[in-house]
């Protein structure tokens, strides 16, 4: 923190308002009203987004479903590093579009969702909500409709001592002043002229804050793109900015005009009053080029924080203050992770008083935030501290002072996020209670430094951290995490098999020593074979084993799970790895299980290309099954004789990130003239307005447009428009069987049906909708054939669906 981020800090500190913004999804949330309530108003803000995001296409990489939910937490909380906001989120599962709020209530479960809401609000006790989005069809999705009226259900609920009593042994009930819709004019273009300060409000949030050197809309694009893994990358916003408020329960302070007017809380806090002046005293005579006058009047405020008070509002102070403290005499206190093993880590316990304050550490304790894990168990009970030191030691000025100590940890403890521990379908579930809500786990311990400064003796809690330094990054900080002693994996993404026909399986051992044995199997569906039965594994000369594996004849399916058991413990996780340069690192413990497919039809025989797309393991699932498929660079296309494959597939969303393609479309329509068949996965109608790009050049060899249609409703029936087209016929004969198991979705971003030159074969209807007839397009151009299809192949072919598969074969060999 430099001087204007201490002064910030304290502006911060003496404000009690406190706001928090309801949506849907990451990205839903503006940035724009959050940065200037957070840095222009200096309330204390939070971000509830309902999911996240685990149901959204990935721009930046592959993953999907839960992984890319991990990706999409660590974008918000990015985002809100930087507009200084907290977040929240609630248990529900962002399941893919939904077309209202009923199915969206429903399938979550309302109550828990609500009951999180409620709890959230409790936890940070907010005096203004705000939703993003209106509570009725207009919010479009309906994610969005119902993040709002849970907002509103929520408002009276939280101040109900009879609702969720439950949450009460944690938290007290919470009334919150008024809900606003930060409406938009996108919505409504009268809004301007609604503005009547009573129940629709515009609020100038671009304004320039001269402390920050910059305005809170160029602070606010810095946020809103860190969503990197949606495309957001935005430019700054300058100028002035009005967001319009329209008020949708509660009331304003009496007389007043001003949305964000709301009670003082320090006439109800201990020490309020005394500290409020101080602060105020402060913020006059805080001078910036000698931070560290304020320090007597820092230590005389830390007196009077009352400290057994956990009110959100205290606890926040609290840490504010003791942040400021230690940026105004330069302390710098830091349990770093030094060495680590699987049952055990070391710790280097670091201080240094930089500035030359004279200061003396009178002891440390490593201290247990949460009562709920049991990353440490061989230690302490929770929520209790245990003494490292007790040790005067003199802290010279500029000088570091260091204990180091060992400390015993669960392996693998923390290598799976909290939300994803339990089986969940469309609402996670939470180990413990406390933990919903929290973005992250939050229990990591921490050490609890006690420093003496003059006469006052202070309590720093710095939670547990871990750096590496790379040669181009330099020093980076990773999360703390305890990996399992032993993870499995299973070579291939998709376990696909001919009936009756062994196939190998090959298992990666990782973490073996000379030391190890146990014995390494297979579980597999019942009614098929594997040999050997199991292997015997005595230390580390192997990590890679094989296993022979036959299919029953009736091609029944399941998951093939590699299980390690040594000394008593079965190991049957693996570890994946999220690693972006916007994110922290993470590592996560999943179950090393695999589809186990028997593939009953005819796998294509010739010779494929696969485009890449924006990510999608269309490719891997392809090779997978048998097919030989070779990716292509775009930027091989002119050098490449194409005349070799028998078709060239184009990965999701191929010509929305790369206009490469979008130049080089007239030598694959060449190529499909020639009589290739070239095979274009669902793209956005994004930067693709109607099928075309500013050029006039088209993905097809006739212009089509592309559409927002979808089928949201994965066992939707299927409508065989045109019975006889290849599609259904050759080689394989494909029936509303092959619709059967589908995941999340059947497709979007449909083509539009009507276009000239162009055969749709398939139509499929959401519940109570029309028939979308454009999953699938195709004609034949020249001696070939170009085919788009929205139909979701990339959810498909790699959860191993076996009519996905069928279906795709017979487009590819068209
Ligand atoms: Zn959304």
């Amino acid at each position: 923190m430099d001087p204007s981020e201490i002064y910030a800090s304290l502006q911060k500190m003496s404000q009690t308002t406190r706001v928090l913004y309801i949506a849907a999804h990451p990205d839903d949330e503006n940035t724009r009203l959050l940065t200037f309530l957070s840095r222009g108003k200096h309330f204390e803000t939070a971000y509830l987004s309902l999911t996240r995001g685990d149901g959204g296409q990935n721009l930046i990489g592959d993953e999907q479903g839960a992984d890319l939910g991990i990706v999409r937490t660590q974008e918000l909380l990015a985002a809100r590093r930087v507009d200084g906001t907290r977040q929240f989120f609630t248990r529900a599962i962002d399941f893919g579009y939904s077309k209202s709020a009923q199915e969206s209530l429903s399938l979550w479960q309302h109550d828990s969702i609500l009951s999180d809401v409620v709890w959230v609000i409790r936890q940070f006790q907010p005096d203004i909500i705000i939703t993003r989005f209106p509570p009725d069809e207009r919010a479009g999705h309906g994610h969005h409709t119902a993040s709002a009226m849970l907002a509103l259900e929520a408002f009276d609920l939280a101040a109900d001592p009879g609702a969720f009593p439950e949450q009460l042994k944690w938290c007290e009930p919470w009334k919150v002043e008024r809900v606003f819709w930060n409406a938009s004019s996108w919505w409504d273009k009268t809004l301007p002229d609604q503005v009547d300060n009573k129940t629709v409000f515009g609020v100038d949030v671009g304004g320039y804050d001269p402390i920050l050197g910059m305005s809170y809309g160029e602070l606010a694009g810095k946020a809103r793109s860190q969503h990197r893994s949606q495309g957001f990358g935005v430019s700054p916003y300058r100028g002035e900015q009005i967001e319009y408020l329209r008020l949708l329960k509660g009331e304003l302070q009496p007389g007043s005009t001003d949305p964000f007017e709301a009670d003082s809380h320090w006439v109800k806090m201990v020490n309020g009053t005394e500290t409020r002046s101080l602060l105020v005293k402060m913020l006059e005579e805080y001078d910036m080029k000698d931070p560290l006058a304020a320090l007597p009047d820092l230590l005389k405020m830390y007196a009077l924080v009352p400290s057994e008070d956990r009110t959100p509002q205290w606890t926040d102070k609290q840490n504010r203050l003791s942040d400021i403290i230690a940026a105004s005499v330069g302390l710098w206190l830091e349990p770093v992770v030094i060495a680590k093993e699987t049952d055990r880590i070391q710790i280097s316990a670091e201080c240094l008083s930089a500035a030359g304050v004279s200061a003396t550490v009178t002891g440390m304790d490593l201290y247990f935030p949460g009562d709920g894990n049991d990353l440490f168990p061989m230690l302490h009970p929770r929520g209790k501290a245990a003494q490292i030191s007790s040790e005067k030691q003199q802290l010279p000025a500029n000088i570091f002072v260091r204990d180091t100590f060992w400390i015993a940890v669960t392996p693998g403890a923390n290598a799976t996020p909290y939300w994803l521990q339990r089986p969940y379908s469309t609402t996670y579930q939470a180990a413990d209670a406390k933990w919903r809500g929290q973005p992250e786990w939050d229990d990591l311990p921490a050490v609890r430094f006690r420093i003496q400064l003059g006469e006052s003796e202070l309590a720093f809690t710095r939670k547990l951290v871990e750096k590496k330094i790379d040669p181009a990054r330099g020093e980076y900080y990773v999360p703390v995490q305890m990996l399992p002693a032993y993870h499995v994996h299973v070579e291939e993404q998709l376990c696909l098999f001919k009936p009756g026909l062994p196939s190998e399986v090959h298992v990666k051992l990782d973490g073996l020593d000379a030391e190890t044995t146990g014995d390494l199997k297979l579980r597999i569906p019942s009614g098929w074979s594997v040999s050997p039965a199991s292997i015997r594994i005595q230390g580390n000369e192997h990590t890679l084993y094989t296993f022979q594996v036959t299919a029953s004849d009736n091609g029944s399916e399941g998951v093939i799970t590699p299980v390690f058991h040594s000394h008593g413990n079965d190991y049957k996780q693996e570890i994946t790895d999220i690693i972006y340069e916007h994110l922290p690192e993470q590592h996560i413990a999943h179950i090393a299980s695999r589809p186990a497919m028997v593939l009953l039809m005819h796998v294509p025989e010739g010779s494929y290309a696969y485009i890449e797309g924006a990510g999608d393991l269309v490719l891997e699932s392809l090779q997978a099954a048998g097919v030989n498929v070779e990716p292509l660079s775009v930027n091989d296309l002119a050098v490449t004789d194409l005349s070799v494959y028998d078709a060239i597939i184009t990965g999701v969303r191929a010509y929305n990130v790369s206009d490469r393609l979008i130049s080089a479309q007239p030598l694959l329509l060449q190529y499909v003239q020639q009589g290739g068949t070239l095979l274009v996965q669902y793209n956005t109608t994004n930067n693709f307005t109607l099928g075309r790009n500013a050029d006039g050049a088209s993905m097809g060899p006739y212009p089509f447009s592309l559409t927002r249609g979808r089928t949201t409703d994965e066992n939707a029936s299927p409508e065989f428009l045109l019975p006889d087209h290849p599609v259904w016929n050759t080689p394989d004969k494909i029936t509303a069987d092959d619709f059967e198991g589908w995941v999340q979705e059947r497709g979007l971003y449909y083509a539009d049906a009507t276009a000239d030159h162009y055969q749709a074969p398939l139509g499929f209807a959401d519940p109570g909708e029309e028939t979308l007839r454009g999953a699938i397009l195709t004609t034949d151009y020249g001696q070939g054939t170009f085919i788009y299809t929205g139909l979701s192949f990339f959810r498909q072919l790699p959860a191993g669906v076996p009519g996905a598969y069928k279906l795709f074969f017979n487009m590819m060999t068209y």
